[in-house]
């Protein structure tokens, strides 16, 4: 039986925080599981915890994450209105890049994190989640373009972090986040449309009307 989703989140939180699968438990000081509602809509998944995340244990909470919330705040959404997470859950050390066998090792209880949430949207934040939905992808190509990605959504946005560092990627970003709101509305039509029709057990009877076919959307 599958837990409701809240328990099912806490108890992957519960296991990362004393996860040995890979190197990075051996230098992190606390674990960053990630955090939301358990109903969240939108996932947001970023790299992995730095400095200020591995010392509280919470993701973006740095001065990318201030940014995050700036642009949030664009798209008229607090930050507790997503579930904010990461392809690994341990601080790799210096910030260098997750290695292949980091991610492979992680990668499971992000899986997990999403079938729990089953969110309308996905946004990567930066190269490795991004290539974990959207393999070959290039950024400056796919920003900000929602895709339709097995059962939900996947919108690549740059790296907050990349717009405080480029000039030229604040604006890119701020204008990918304030489509939001309107990509939103876009995926709870087309899911609502797609999703199997309820059917009770004991349903007296039904109209005879055909299912309307789920339409395949790939780009917007
Ligand atoms: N950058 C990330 O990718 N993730 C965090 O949690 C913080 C900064
Ligand atoms: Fe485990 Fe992921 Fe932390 Fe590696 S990064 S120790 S796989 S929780």
């Amino acid at each position: 039986m599958t837990l409701p989703a809240e328990a099912a989140l806490a108890q992957i939180a519960s296991e990362v925080s004393v996860c040995t699968r890979c190197v990075l438990h051996q230098t992190r000081k606390k674990s960053v599981p990630g955090e939301g509602p358990a109903n969240a809509e939108i996932m947001l998944i970023g790299e992995g915890p730095g400095f200020n995340e591995n010392e509280q244990g919470r993701p973006f909470v740095g001065q990318a994450g201030q940014f995050l919330e700036t642009l949030l705040a664009q798209a008229g959404l607090k930050r507790s209105d997503v579930w904010i997470g990461n392809v690994v859950k341990c601080r790799p050390p210096q910030n260098r890049d997750p290695l292949p066998e980091e991610l492979a090792a992680c990668n499971d209880y992000l899986e997990r994190q999403i079938a729990a949430i089953n969110p309308k949207i996905i946004i990567t934040l930066g190269r490795f989640s991004m290539a974990k939905f959207l393999p070959g992808a290039k950024i400056s190509q796919v920003h900000g373009q929602m895709r339709k990605v097995g059962d939900r959504f996947v919108i690549a946005m740059f790296h907050p972090a990349a717009a405080l560092h480029n000039v030229n990627i604040k604006p890119l970003i701020m204008a990918d986040f304030a489509q939001l709101p309107r990509l939103l509305e876009v995926a709870r039509r087309e899911l609502t449309k797609s999703a199997p029709a309820a059917a009770p057990q004991s349903a007296p009877s039904r109209p005879e009307t055909p299912p309307e076919e789920p339409k395949q959307l790939t780009l917007f």
